[in-house]
């Protein structure tokens, strides 16, 4: 089977600490056919700490200088590794909430492949950061529709490949608090969001980290993976959101498997933004 990873992160994401070199060569060594690193980039904190008002929102800033060491360290990294598919990519968090920013960075011509991921509604905390356990349902069903809103909004926007863990604000909820929401209120703009994708040509990932943290399925799961199908969608690109070199590569064959389930045959890894199909 011809394994990818696309979605990644490594010393250069504030929540990772692995060894860029260490996580290539895992990947070699792995004999992935596709390998890309993908280092947080949060268009909501681009600028030091200085530059915002709101600051008791975030947790971390000055993504500007994250994304510049990540991305000419892969620059550099894809010449010495020039036998072996390696990808420059990123995970542009939030670019609806600087839209300068991201239109700057989504023309670098440096990037092969962007991830668009939503972490943080705007004027928000970081799903990461709530506490979901005195919410009521009425709560959740609200926090989920901005959510949702805001993918359906990014997606329209389009200025990326992939769009990053659809449903991925899922997973706190229920690792933390038990909280499984029934998504099918939303299951218009969610088709809206995907539809507006398959028509632009982008792709969703199946991003499965959700399998080894205990949360039970990818992100998103089965059912929006087949809808995104039914819709028009071609492009399926598939990640592991490794943080450490021993997570990369886990759980894709199950991720090609619901692929296939949903109806794919082939997975897709981006090169200056082209999309490369591998059969599955
Ligand atoms: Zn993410
Ligand atoms: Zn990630």
């Amino acid at each position: 089977m011809n394994l990818i990873d696309c979605h990644t992160h490594t010393q250069f994401s504030m929540d990772s600490e692995a060894d860029i070199i260490q996580m290539i060569e895992r990947a070699k060594e792995l004999n992935l056919s596709a390998y890309a690193v993908t280092d947080h980039c949060e268009c909501s904190t681009w600028y030091p700490k200085e530059h915002y008002h709101n600051t008791e929102l975030f947790d971390y800033f000055n993504y500007k200088d994250d994304f510049e060491a990540s991305v000419s360290a892969l620059t550099e990294l894809k010449k010495k590794y020039s036998g072996f598919n390696l990808i420059c990519g990123i995970e542009m968090g939030q670019p609806l909430a600087d839209i300068d920013i991201a239109e700057k960075i989504a023309s670098d011509p440096r990037l092969d492949f962007i991830i668009a991921s939503l972490h943080q509604i705007d004027g928000e905390k970081d799903f990461y950061y709530i506490n979901y356990y005195h919410m009521t349902t009425k709560e959740i069903n609200n926090l989920l529709e901005r959510y949702f809103n805001g993918i359906y909004k990014m997606c329209r926007w389009g200025k990326f490949d992939i769009l990053g863990h659809l449903t991925y604000c899922l997973r706190y909820m229920k690792i933390r608090n038990s909280i499984t929401p029934n998504l099918k209120i939303f299951d218009e703009i969610i088709a809206e969001s995907l539809r507006t994708l398959a028509q632009n040509g982008k792709g969703i990932e199946i991003n499965t980290s959700g399998i080894r943290q205990g949360f039970g399925t990818t992100f998103p799961s089965l059912k929006y993976i087949r809808l995104f199908k039914e819709l028009g969608g071609e492009i399926i690109s598939i990640g592991s959101d490794a943080h450490k070199v021993s997570d990369i590569g886990a759980n894709i064959s199950d991720g090609i498997s619901l692929a296939k389930l949903a109806g794919f045959d082939k997975i897709c890894y981006f090169r200056k933004h082209q999309p490369n199909f591998i059969k599955i």
